[in-house]
């Protein structure tokens, strides 16, 4: 990325993807973080060309890998803020793996996952957002099975930050992007952006309810038990023409991926981001202790 030179985005016209950066572009600032503070990791989609609009460190990833790219790299310089990024059929199908146990692991970064029920970059497949029955060129009598939960698998896996949010509510999601990027551990965004191009059916056009708002909705999202009831019932209404969005649960106190790695001794207190460029730091090399061991 080149400062003054920022490329258009290349997105069809209406795109959900737009309604991200924006909400991105205006939370940053507000974090107090500046660009070169910043890594954005993506996967491979539409979603993935965010980091070419958006002014920070990037790294285009391949395919559902956003997320072991972005670990390392928060390991290696904590000071960083580190946001991944990618499309559902990215992070819930072919990178569902890291998404489960990123989260297990409390690893602190933000992770934004464009949820537009289908993979649009390579033309409307079906994907793990997918409604029952919803018809695409590799699903042309429907699919045929239920979708995933991302919210409940979110947290069965152990998120501590976790909301939904959509393109159609901008002030929302630039409130709980912020949110996100100052929680301490894996905070988990599903993001509902629409697809004007290949899922003209998906329910981001039909209004949405923000539940920390509604009378309705009285829960508290640092209650996992209501938490995970909350989030249940916002996946059933989904589908039935009710879009709820908000902070889904949020958890203080756990203790993130690298933080418990220090506590416990297991990686050293100076980042190996520092290390790596102080000429008097003396490595202990897994090969000379091998040696050692071994004489
Ligand atoms: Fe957006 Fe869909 Fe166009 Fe991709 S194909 S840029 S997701 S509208």
């Amino acid at each position: 990325f080149t400062p003054g030179l920022e490329p258009q985005p290349t997105w069809c016209p209406g795109c959900g993807d737009f309604g991200v950066l924006k909400a991105l572009k205006q939370a940053m600032p507000e974090v107090g973080r500046t660009p070169d503070e910043t890594l954005l990791c993506t996967g491979i989609g539409c979603s993935g060309k965010l980091n070419s609009y958006f002014e920070s460190y990037g790294f285009h990833t391949i395919h559902g890998r956003s997320l072991p790219v972005a670990r390392a790299a928060k390991l290696a310089n904590p000071g960083l803020e580190v946001v991944a990024a990618g499309g559902d059929g990215d992070g819930y199908g072919i990178g569902g793996n890291h998404f489960m146990h990123t989260a297990r692991e409390n690893h602190d970064m933000t992770y934004i996952v464009f949820n537009n029920e289908i993979f649009g970059l390579t033309k409307g497949q079906t994907s793990p957002t997918s409604p029952k029955g919803h018809k695409s060129k590799t699903q042309p009598h429907g699919s045929a099975k239920d979708p995933i939960r991302p919210l409940s698998l979110s947290l069965t896996s152990g998120a501590s930050f976790i909301a939904r949010t959509a393109a159609v509510n901008p002030n929302q999601a630039k409130d709980i992007l912020i949110e996100a990027m100052e929680h301490d551990g894996f905070a988990h965004v599903d993001f509902l952006t629409q697809c004007p191009t290949w899922n003209k059916d998906a329910r981001q056009y039909v209004p949405y309810i923000d539940i920390n708002d509604s009378e309705d909705y009285d829960f508290d999202p640092t209650n996992r038990a209501e938490a995970q009831e909350m989030m249940r019932t916002t996946e059933d209404k989904l589908y039935e023409g009710e879009v709820l969005t908000g902070v889904y649960y949020r958890d203080e106190e756990r203790p993130s991926y690298g933080q418990e790695k220090r506590q416990i001794g297991e990686m050293p207190e100076t980042p190996l981001a520092e290390r790596y460029f102080d000429e008097d730091y003396e490595w202990e090399r897994t090969h000379d202790l091998f040696l050692d061991k071994h004489k």
